[in-house]
């Protein structure tokens, strides 16, 4: 062991200071800013949007109640909608939606909206909202520590290209993903014994994706998976946004994102099993003769890590029935979708009612000046499988940032706000908290 001092300079004392950029570091800061709270966002990244965006390309789950095709996350998300294009202003509400972009489900339900979010639009259109809201955003900027007094976190230290530099906020909310500043901070966090596997998404251009071609992929996969060419794999689910190009969620690796070594390891057998899938495609199938390997990545993603131990522990039987909660500040709708990690091909995915996430989950247990939201939230292994979903998180996220401006603006404490001055607020901005009816019965996807 080292023991290492050093004078690090203070940057800033912001009210509140949100780590990560993510979809719910996006729906924390804007909101956060917008309830007159001072907000500084610090991402590791040169943009915002978390794995949504650092992975290429993903649907934007968790918005839809499947049955009817109404939205059950509003505010910020229908922003983010608009500012896209995928909309137009104010229609939000009343639009009917397909739960995403997948071959089966528009197959499905083919009069449906899309909610198609292009990563390249998306990662604008977050500059645009935060910068709008007039939150201070440091890019290239780490969580590298905390310091915690009194069951409170103090200053959060951060690197980046200026070396190791102190940020000391009033209230901090945590949108890592992974819990860092929560279990940094000392709070109680959790981990599955067998976690979600990590993925490493690439797009491949001049392709005309259907699902037949979607069909033809999954039996070369099988094939080379048979002639042990190719161990763990995903689906594959391709997926596009022009039409002329497609990502590929396929590839499957095991581990821990927040082992350093596993991560490493995930990005290189990612890329290897990412050729692997492409050669073989390019050697059997006639849609792949022009097609060309554009990038992969940037990063490969994690779907779960720590989750923290907050004042309530959503559970698998809450989302499965559709629970309600007195404390509700976002609904979660997206299918039990826990991706195993040891199983190559497709997986179960069993629909799930719109279900209440309760302000209780943000809330880590033993530390006073912090909220958590998205992926890394107070929920079972098995309850995350639909939590830790995009629109959800964003919804989550727009949570917190209300909280914390209302904690920054008593005592300083999330635990005490107001949850109905909570609730009354997040209604006003358009978010939905009232999960609506429906007696239609849903069908699984054909994969
Ligand atoms: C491979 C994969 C495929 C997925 N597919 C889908 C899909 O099709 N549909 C869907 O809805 N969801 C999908 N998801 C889930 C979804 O992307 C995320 O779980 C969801 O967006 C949660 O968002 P978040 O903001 O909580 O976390 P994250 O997206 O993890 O964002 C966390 C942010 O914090 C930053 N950060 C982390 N640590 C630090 C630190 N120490 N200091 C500073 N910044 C830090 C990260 O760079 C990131 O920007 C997928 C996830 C993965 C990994």
């Amino acid at each position: 062991m080292l023991t290492y001092r050093k004078q690090i300079p203070i940057i800033a004392t912001p009210d509140v200071l949100v780590c990560g950029a993510g979809l719910a570091g996006i729906g924390a800061a804007v909101s956060a800013s917008r309830g007159g709270a001072s907000t500084m966002v610090v991402e590791r990244n040169g943009f915002s949007g978390g794995f949504f965006t650092a992975i290429i390309g993903s649907a934007f789950d968790g918005f839809v109640d499947e049955r009817t095709g109404e939205p059950v996350v509003g505010g910020i998300v229908f922003e983010m909608l608009e500012r896209m294009g995928v909309i137009q202003p104010g229609t939000g509400p009343s639009l009917r939606y397909n739960v995403n972009g997948d071959f089966s489900f528009v197959e499905m339900h083919p009069d449906r909206v899309i909610p198609r979010c292009d990563p390249e639009r998306f990662k604008r259109a977050a500059d645009d909202i935060l910068e709008d809201a007039s939150v201070e955003i440091l890019y290239h900027t780490q969580v590298a520590d905390v310091v915690t007094e009194d069951h409170r976190v103090d200053t959060v230290v951060v690197s980046n290209k200026a070396g190791l530099v102190a940020i000391q906020p009033k209230v901090v909310i945590d949108c890592t993903g992974d819990g860092d500043v929560a279990a940094w901070a000392g709070a109680d966090t959790e981990k599955a014994e067998s976690l979600q596997p990590m993925s490493l998404h690439f797009r491949i251009a001049y392709l005309n994706p259907d699902f037949e071609m979607r069909r033809k992929c999954a039996s070369v996969l099988k094939q080379v998976h048979n002639a042990g060419k190719l161990d763990l794999y995903a689906g594959p689910y391709p997926a596009t946004f022009s039409g002329r190009d497609v990502y590929f969620n396929a590839t499957r690796y095991p581990g821990d994102n927040t082992v350093p070594e596993d991560w490493t390891r995930a990005e290189i057998q990612g890329r290897r099993d990412a050729w692997t899938m492409f050669e073989a495609w390019k050697e059997q199938l006639k849609e792949f003769e022009d097609a060309y390997f554009v990038t992969s990545g940037p990063t490969a993603g994690a779907r779960e890590s720590r989750r923290i131990v907050g004042d309530y522990v959503l559970t698998g039987d809450d989302v499965r029935e559709g629970r309600r909660q007195g404390d509700v500040v976002v609904l979660g709708a997206w299918r039990l979708d826990r991706h195993p990690a040891t199983q190559a091909g497709y997986h179960e995915i069993p629909w799930t009612p719109p279900y209440d996430i309760p302000y209780r989950t943000l809330l880590p247990r033993t530390i006073e000046n912090l909220l958590v939201a998205g992926r890394c939230h107070s929920a079972t292994s098995e309850a995350l499988a639909s939590s830790r979903v995009t629109a959800t998180a964003m919804g989550m996220g727009q949570a917190a940032g209300v909280a914390a401006a209302l904690a920054v603006a008593t005592d300083g404490a999330p635990r005490s706000v107001d949850v109905k001055s909570l609730q009354d607020q997040l209604v006003g901005q358009g978010a939905i908290l009232e999960a609506p009816e429906s007696d239609v019965v849903v069908g699984n996807p054909k994969w």
